[in-house]
């Protein structure tokens, strides 16, 4: 019996949900035709990861999770990445893939351990184009891991993530007995923690009328949580309104609600995968 879970099915909804999605919103569809190629990539790292020994002693061993990476284990795969983002991608992705399949491995074990050690902190710049091949490469070994915790009981609120100090890059709304929680999602191991409805991550504020909430009304499952002390906003999947949604697919496609939080000089602590 293997210990370890092991959700690479998850993997497999995302990219049926991209594929619903590409369909049934045409305005979205080469974003999440580009992400179908990246998941389809990361799926099968995913399975490659979670089969080895090595990675398992390392994810049931007692150290914090940004000391479980072992480099060697997925640097083979680095370059079949590269040729797989430079197919699918947009132009300036593709160029940029091409130019990174040049570089020495030296240069690429560099990069990822780079990002590895700083994403998601607070001191990091976060840009999604210039971090895109790291983060997306490493996303599948570092929610392999994140999903080896038990997961922690929170005694007060977390505004970073509780496993690896990661900032939240959205929000997903679950049903629990007859209300919606709220959960934030880490922009590193992409797990999930509680976290208060009324409150910014971002700076705390707290008075509901400073946090408006603007739900479209042609995707009512979708909402920008912003806050007007702050100036930033949080894209949160309300799975209370749509169960077939899958939050880091759905949010990818929420282009809409990036024009209305840029119109209203809302912006986002950090980027999702695309930067959409
Ligand atoms: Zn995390
Ligand atoms: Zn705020």
């Amino acid at each position: 019996m293997n210990l370890f879970q092991s959700v690479s099915g998850e993997y497999e909804q995302r990219l049926q949900r991209a594929e619903a999605l590409a369909k049934s919103q045409p305005f979205a569809a080469e974003i999440l035709n580009f992400y179908s190629a990246i998941a389809r990539f990361q799926k099968s790292l995913y399975s490659h990861i979670a089969a080895d020994r090595g990675v398992q002693a390392a994810a049931a061993a007692n150290s914090p999770l940004r000391d479980k990476l072992d480099i060697t284990l997925v640097l083979p795969h680095f370059r079949t990445f590269l040729n797989v983002a430079e197919t699918h991608a947009p132009a300036p992705l593709a160029t940029a893939a091409r130019e990174l399949s040049q570089q020495p491995p030296e240069s690429w074990i560099t990069q990822l351990t780079n990002y590895w050690r700083a994403a998601g902190l607070t001191d990091e710049h976060a840009e999604a184009f210039a971090q895109f091949f790291p983060r997306a490469f490493l996303q599948p070994y570092a929610e392999f891991l994140g999903q080896q915790f038990t997961k922690p009981t929170l005694l007060v609120t977390a505004t970073v993530c509780p496993l690896c100090s990661g900032q939240p890059y959205m929000g997903v709304l679950r049903q629990e007995g007859d209300s919606g929680k709220r959960f934030l999602v880490c922009s590193f191991c992409s797990q999930e923690w509680e976290f208060r409805r009324i409150l910014c991550p971002t700076c705390g504020e707290n008075a509901e009328p400073k946090l408006p909430v603007y739900v479209p009304e042609q995707f009512p499952h979708l909402r920008v949580e912003a806050c007007d002390t702050c100036k930033s906003f949080l894209r949160t999947v309300d799975l209370t309104k749509n169960g077939h949604a899958i939050p880091i697919v759905d949010d990818l496609a929420a282009l809409p609600l990036s024009l209305w939080a840029h119109e209203h000089a809302y912006s986002r602590p950090r980027p999702n995968l695309l930067g959409t």
